[in-house]
């Protein structure tokens, strides 16, 4: 066909190409001409068909043999039978998206080839019950690397040029061909030279050692809304690893843990604690002091409190994270045994046993709840 590119032209490659390359170059050419982001779309339409033809034939090995005997009229329909539709866009190929992740997407292949964002990075942070009840600003320091500000990221010294390789040409690739009488193989393996990078650093910065990157601690506030918990994860946008050729720098994720605090036990938005009551107290009743993390509170109990007896401090709980509200405490109480009692004191506790034996023996009032010991006499049939 007159006037027909020549399909190693239309990619950009060598006659000697790899398949390799040759994807490469293609996922290139149809990343640039495709007409959903190029400007003029009617350029963009025809260069589109003439790379995705070209490709057809060239990603083919029989076919790609063909054309190099034969050239373009191999392939012209008006041949006759033998030759192949004059390519178009029947071949399978996604739309930009698919080429864009093709050609960006995760792995490896795409890091030395356009911007590439940044890793996300995690840490823990430890803090105290109070700063997860009450939130806080901490000032967290984060290692990364960072962009060198020398050599821009380059790698090259200023004034230097990063080169292209020239013993891979710039595919960080290198192929050997073997002719053999079983046929050609082929091998390829990654560029010694530019360790497959495709460029090469004359002159390194002295700054970053050629990386592009240097080590730093970035000191940054982190704020710490109340109500988190053990697992809570904060997200601070930016802070992960920075960005290749522009891209932009992946996050930070920072898990909590909130450490055990020695008198608040947390489930959920309720916190817990214990207080010891004396058993007088218990008995007659009393107002108490008891310990909140906004400060002393009193309740009141009433005579007759058992230990054990959970009473709620309304509001001295955890906020939830979403309404602000904030949870309950519960005081536990534990009512403490004396255990060292003047002669006087022993002497009225006696007295009290013994008025409190008699009202239990006192079988002419039905009404009397009876003592614990004589259920357990009943129980026994005693
Ligand atoms: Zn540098
Ligand atoms: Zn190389």
């Amino acid at each position: 066909m007159a006037g027909k590119r020549d399909y190693y032209d239309v990619l950009g490659v060598s006659r000697e190409a790899s398949q390799d390359e040759i994807k490469k170059a293609y996922r290139k050419m149809a990343l640039k001409y495709h007409p959903d982001v190029h400007p003029d779309k009617e350029e963009a339409e025809a260069r589109f068909k003439e790379i995705n033809e070209a490709y057809e034939v060239l990603s083919d090995s029989q076919k790609r043999a063909t054309y190099d005997r034969f050239g373009h009229s191999a392939f012209d329909p008006s041949q006759g039978p033998g030759g192949f539709g004059g390519g178009g866009f029947d071949f399978g190929m996604g739309g930009f998206e698919d080429i864009f992740d093709m050609f960006f997407g995760g792995g490896d292949r795409g890091r030395s080839r356009g911007p590439t964002r940044g890793a996300d990075r995690e840490m823990e942070l430890s803090i105290d019950l109070e700063d997860a009840v009450f939130g806080a600003e901490k000032e967290i320091q984060i290692p990364r690397m960072e962009e060198c500000d020398t050599c821009e990221g380059s790698g090259a010294q200023p004034g230097t040029e990063v080169k292209r390789c020239s013993t891979c040409g710039g595919t960080g690739q290198v192929r050997s061909v073997q002719s053999t009488p079983f046929g050609r193989f082929e091998t390829v393996r990654t560029c010694g030279k530019c360790s497959g990078q495709g460029t090469v650093i004359e002159k390194p910065c002295k700054q970053c050692n050629g990386s592009g990157q240097v080590r730093r601690v970035r000191k940054v506030s982190l704020k710490i809304p109340a109500g988190v918990d053990t697992g809570s994860r904060l997200r601070m946008q930016g802070e992960g690893g920075p960005g290749q050729l522009g891209g932009p720098p992946g996050d930070l994720y920072i898990y909590i843990r909130v450490n055990p605090h020695p008198i608040f036990k947390r489930q959920g938005y309720e916190l817990t604690c214990e207080v010891p009551i004396s058993f007088v107290d218990a008995a007659l009743g009393a107002e108490i002091t008891v310990p909140t993390l906004d400060g002393e509170h009193k309740i009141t109990i009433p005579e007759g409190t058992q230990t054990g007896t959970v009473f709620k401090v309304r509001g001295k709980g955890v906020p939830h994270l979403r309404s602000r509200r904030r949870g309950d405490q519960n005081v536990v109480v534990k009512v403490a045994v004396p255990t060292r009692l003047s002669a006087r004191q022993k002497q009225l506790l006696r007295e009290f046993a013994r008025e409190e034996s008699e009202e239990q023996n006192d079988n002419d009032n039905p009404k009397k709840d009876k003592g614990f010991f004589d259920k357990f006499k009943d129980a026994l049939g005693g």
